[in-house]
């Protein structure tokens, strides 16, 4: 059973990438992300709760989030392994998954950052807010709000990943197929 944390900041292919390497490998892909805007769009308690966060670039409070993730995990026992992407994103969920996943004899394989320049990044995203109808990506002060959160809250958790010697970082920039083939050359040592 492979785990792995697809890890990068907005804008920078998670998604894309993580359509690929599900397949690829056969993992369960979640991102919460895409959880959330489920959510929203079905108007559930769980949408209405996080939507003030998400149309704003913020991140959506730890107990929520965790709690969301480990239903899902729990809805996929058949799993050969998981994709998570877009979470962790702070440390405490950091350590609420590997706790998490210790109790059920399992642990985080490997984390895989894409890593990109900010400013292409930035362009990328207001480009995607034009088709995805995406609030978060429309405006430039929320995207510049994302960066921030991610800056403070989720870069720290690549120092949490190394001390654990699973972090490892490709270039995000180029083709889909050339980033796919830098991320696969990483996981293929896992298989
Ligand atoms: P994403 O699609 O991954 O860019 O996520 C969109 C938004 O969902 C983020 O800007 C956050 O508001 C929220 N979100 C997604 N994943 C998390 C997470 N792990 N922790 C907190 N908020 C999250």
């Amino acid at each position: 059973m492979i785990n792995i944390v697809l890890f990068g900041k907005p804008g920078a292919g998670k998604g894309t990438q993580a359509d690929f390497l599900k397949h690829k490998y056969n993992l369960v892909h979640l991102s919460t992300g895409d959880i959330f805007r489920f959510n929203m769009k079905n108007d559930t308690e769980l949408g209405k709760l996080a939507k003030s966060y998400i149309d704003n670039g913020d991140l959506v409070p730890d107990e929520v989030t965790i709690n969301m993730l480990q239903d899902e995990v729990e809805k996929n026992p058949q799993a050969k392994g998981f994709l998570f992407d877009g979470f962790p994103r702070t440390i405490a969920q950091a350590e609420a998954l590997d706790k998490f996943l210790a109790g059920k004899n399992q642990e985080i394989t490997a984390t895989v950052a894409l890593e990109a320049n900010d400013e292409i990044l930035v362009q990328r995203l207001l480009e995607r807010g034009k088709t995805s109808g995406r609030a978060d990506d429309q405006d430039e002060e929320k995207i510049r709000n994302r960066y921030q959160e991610y800056n403070e809250k989720t870069a720290p958790l690549m120092d949490y990943y190394k001390a654990q010697h699973k972090f490892y970082a490709v270039d995000g920039i180029g083709t889909i197929e050339e980033v796919t083939e830098r991320l696969s050359l990483v996981l293929d040592t896992f298989q």
